[in-house]
């Protein structure tokens, strides 16, 4: 039995699930069900079906019994017939001797011989005995009419006729006729009986057969009525079963509010309800403050209790407008305006405190006619929300706050963003740096690597540049080193021994309130190294808070992590940087180190940067090396420096970027001609 199921309104990626659910619901409930109905079926066809075999095969024997039957009794007749003519053909020469009449009696005889022989072929061994018995009783009979009474009645000897014909002939005859006709008789009555039994069978089956028919009615009736109560049955299941995968698809499995996909169509029909004519709404996007902390100190579990214990915050004090959106993130559809949504929002974040959950940042945007999209009322709420991220956490940021400073970004792009977060996984690229000795700078020692992230292609970046940019726009950055940090961590277990590790901090990362210090020592040591191996890199391109960095970035060398100030001689905020950040290495910008030997001003700016790491000790490391003029302009202006103090170079020509830490000291040879 094959059921079809039509899946009106699903969503295509789901179907195969869901049919597979939808099977395995009705496969549960209905195979009992099939069982009963499979064995009634059997049981109700199989005897019919032997019923009918029987019944031809009985039909068939006893047809074939009977016609038998009739053709020996026939032949019996035949025979009885021709020792009837025998004897009358026997008086008949008696009277009247001619050649003719003796040969009719001859022929007579040769034909009772033939139809007894035919019959002996066609009967059983014991009534071809007593045929055999009748052919000799008959040979004897013909011998004593041939020899003794027709030449008795040739020669007209009257007396020995008649001694012959009674004492031997007549005696002979009648014991012969009395043979035939009873097994004629005998013969006759079986034939009689088999067509009786025929005849019985034959009404048998004229009143069974409309019965057997009647029967099969029921059951045909029967299977109908049970079929069409199993489709019902099945139309209900799935029916069920649909409504189920339906509210499945829209729940978040965990907390139980409604998941994105709920969340984008219950924003879609308000948009939608709001531009003809309905009323306004505001959307809050709620994002959990450090919550990795909590997973990270202890444990998931508790991760998950949390968001589940403010799921039930959240039914139990917007029910019907909450939504989980993805992580740790949850959105709002509240009736109404901002000021409306302001009350009910610091309700919520005192409950949170009185249940001492962590707090939350929340981004407000209230969506009017002036909105043309969801995307873009989402994107703005998801600014405010990164806003308050930025400004420290635990605080409501409406858009319109700060309207004047954002800029919208394409959706793709933030969704791409978001997946790239949500997938937790981020290629990285490892760059050999080299010291080179001052006394002999063609040979040069690995003083270690600078992690660089690679968006994979297909991750909607098409670099690095692009995505910190994005990162940044969205006050995401510090989410995004994050995850270049875990993921460098997890594949530095092979860094060589002695080598350091640059990893690159981006300026919004130290922009913030919250200590980084803890968090990056966690992970370090988690990864089995020590800050001391860990060089991090600050540049000193677009600093917002100099103070708030500059915090920081104490906190991190209080804590055993070696500084560097990137891109030095290019950024705007050079030697204010140089001045109070406490640095344990300068790296000078490309641009700075190719422009050089053309520009005076800028050779002016590399003498002054060797200049500072000559009076601070500090070490200078050489950026985007590419040519071996670049490596020789570079160290020549700070061979003084090298001079008793380490000068270090990175580029294309001394190593590109790799997947491992498995790199062979560059070959110079035409660098000292
Ligand atoms: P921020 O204040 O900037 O939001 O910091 P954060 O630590 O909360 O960082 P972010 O929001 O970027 O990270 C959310 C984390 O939530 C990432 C992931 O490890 C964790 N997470 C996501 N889904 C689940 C979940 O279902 N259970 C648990 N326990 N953790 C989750
Ligand atoms: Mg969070």
């Amino acid at each position: 039995m094959a059921f079809t199921f039509l899946l009106k309104g699903t969503i295509p990626e789901l179907a195969a699930p869901r049919l597979r659910l939808i099977h395995k619901w009705t496969t549960h409930l209905l195979r009992p069900e099939r069982q009963r109905i499979t064995a009634i079926l059997i049981l109700t066809f199989l005897p019919l079906a032997l019923f009918a075999i029987l019944a031809t095969v009985e039909t068939q024997q006893l047809t074939s019994k009977a016609w038998n039957s009739v053709q020996q009794s026939d032949h019996y007749q035949a025979a009885r017939y021709q020792v009837g003519a025998e004897e009358s053909l026997e008086r008949k020469y008696r009277l009247e001797p001619s050649a003719a009449v003796l040969q009719r009696h001859t022929d007579a005889g040769a034909a009772l011989v033939s139809i007894l022989k035919t019959l002996r072929s066609e009967v059983v061994p014991d009534e071809q005995r007593q045929i055999d018995g009748i052919l000799r009783l008959h040979k004897q009979y013909l011998d004593a009419v041939h020899t003794q009474l027709f030449p008795a009645v040739d020669a007209h000897d009257l007396a020995r006729q008649t001694a012959v014909d009674t004492g031997l002939i007549d005696p002979m005859f009648d014991t012969l006729q009395e043979e035939v006709n009873k097994a004629s008789v005998a013969h006759n009555m079986v034939a009689k009986q088999h067509v009786r039994q025929l005849m019985w069978i034959q009404k048998a089956l004229v009143v069974v057969t409309p019965l057997v028919f009647i029967l099969g009615l029921c059951v045909m009736c029967y299977f109908w009525f049970k079929f069409q109560l199993q489709q019902t049955r099945l139309d209900e299941v799935t029916s069920q079963a649909m409504a189920h995968l339906k509210t499945e698809a829209t729940t978040d499995s965990l907390t139980a509010l409604g998941n994105h996909r709920a969340f984008q169509e219950a924003l879609g029909e308000m948009m939608q309800r709001m531009t003809s004519g309905g009323q306004g709404f505001t959307l809050a996007r709620l994002d959990i403050d450090e919550f990795k902390l909590i997973n990270d100190r202890y444990g998931h579990l508790r991760g998950d209790q949390t968001l589940i214990d403010l799921g039930r915050i959240l039914t139990a004090q917007f029910p019907g407008h909450a939504y989980r959106v993805g992580g740790d993130e949850f959105a709002l559809l509240m009736p109404g305006d901002g000021d409306r949504a302001m009350p009910l929002l610091n309700s919520l974040s005192a409950t949170l405190r009185h249940e001492q959950l962590p707090t939350l940042s929340v981004g407000l945007m209230s969506a009017s006619q002036a909105i043309s999209s969801p995307d873009d009322l989402q994107q703005q709420a998801d600014q405010a929300l990164y806003e308050a991220k930025r400004q420290g956490r635990d605080r409501i940021v409406t858009f319109q706050s700060i309207a004047d400073r954002a800029t919208l970004t394409g959706h793709d792009q933030v969704v791409s963003f978001r997946n790239l977060l949500m997938a937790g996984h981020m290629d990285i690229a490892f760059q050999p740096i080299w010291s080179c000795p001052p006394d002999d700078q063609s040979t040069v020692t690995l003083l270690g690597f600078e992690a660089l992230a690679r968006p994979a292609a297909g991750s909607g970046f098409a670099g690095p540049q692009e995505l910190f940019d994005l990162a940044a726009r969205l006050n995401r950055s510090l989410a995004l080193d994050d995850l270049c940090w875990s993921s460098t961590l997890k594949r530095c277990h092979g860094l060589p021994a002695g080598a350091l590790l640059f990893l690159n901090l981006t300026p919004q990362t130290l922009d913030q309130e919250t200590p980084l210090a803890p968090r990056l020592l966690a992970a370090v040591n988690a990864a089995g190294l020590h800050p001391g191996q860990i060089v991090l890199e600050v540049t000193e391109r677009s600093v917002g808070h100099m103070s708030a960095v500059l915090h920081q970035a104490k906190l991190l060398r209080d804590a055993g992590f070696r500084l560097a100030l990137d891109d030095v001689g290019a950024g705007n905020a050079g030697l204010e940087m140089l001045r109070q950040l406490h640095v344990d290495f300068v790296k000078i910008d490309r641009s700075v180190v190719s422009a050089a030997p053309m520009d005076t001003v800028t050779n002016g700016v590399l003498a002054a940067i060797m200049a500072y790491a000559r009076v601070t000790g500090v070490r200078v490391i050489i950026e985007g090396i590419e040519t071996a003029d670049m490596l020789r302009n570079g160290t020549s202006m700070g061979a003084d420096v090298a001079h008793g103090h380490l000068l270090a170079a990175q580029g294309y020509l001394l190593g590109r970027p790799g997947t491992n830490f498995d790199v062979m000291p560059p070959v110079l040879d035409n660098f000292t001609q």
